[in-house]
């Protein structure tokens, strides 16, 4: 009926927080979630309500001071000794499977979504080799690019998935790839834009910057 699991975090808007924190929970049932987050709160999952708002749960004696009827009304008598023996800052308690999680704190959930779309996107940089290299680091050069961009009807209707078939666009060669914005959630398997380049135009024939072109200057006096 209970279990003490790692300690779940949730979005901070549930403790009426700003944007991007999160709150301790400290318990959740079926029903109810009872979490820190300015003092200690209980809400009712149904109706979004505030049962209790910044209770302290215990003193320093480690008596409940706040609600303990509450508590025990919606958690049962048990919960109270693990609440107690529960270490500071660690833990939390599920009462009868704890029912489902709150949401993610925000930084969480977007990290999940990037992954997400890292794992799906056909993004893909580089795809033509380049044998010149800068004549001081010995980078490779840094072609001169050109983009095609689809319109979102054509990324709809009829989506381009990999180089192959970007290639059809171009006369060039399908340098970079790229993903649709990760906003369009079923689209994020398609091409929104890709790069090509002629095969022989560099920014710069011989360097691959402008700093690698004054140190490779300096070099050459220094050698003289
Ligand atoms: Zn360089």
């Amino acid at each position: 009926m209970y279990e003490i699991v790692k300690t779940e975090y949730a979005d901070g808007k549930y403790g009426g927080s700003d944007y991007g924190s999160s709150i301790r929970i400290v318990m959740r049932s079926l029903t109810h979630v009872m979490f820190v987050g300015y003092g200690v709160n209980i809400i009712e999952r149904k109706y979004d309500y505030r049962v209790t708002s910044n209770i302290k749960i215990c003193d320093k004696i480690g008596n409940i001071i706040d609600h303990k009827e509450t508590i025990i009304d919606i958690f049962g008598e048990q919960s109270i000794d693990l609440l107690l023996n529960l270490k500071r800052g660690f833990g939390t308690i599920l009462v009868d499977g704890g029912g489902d999680k709150l949401p993610s704190p925000s930084h969480v959930r977007k990290k999940l979504v990037m992954e997400e779309y890292e794992s799906v996107t056909p993004t893909k940089v580089g795809l033509v080799p380049i044998n010149k290299t800068c004549r001081f680091c010995g980078e490779a050069l840094k072609p001169v690019l050109s983009s095609y961009s689809f319109d979102y009807n054509q990324i709809k209707d009829n989506p381009c998935f990999t180089s192959e078939d970007c290639q059809k666009f171009t006369n060039q060669l399908v340098y970079s790839i790229h993903g649709v914005d990760i906003r369009y959630k079923g689209m994020w398997d398609r091409i929104s834009f890709f790069q090509y380049w002629d095969g022989e135009t560099f920014h710069d024939d011989y360097f691959c910057s402008d700093k690698c072109a004054m140190n490779y200057g300096r070099k050459v006096v220094r050698d003289v």
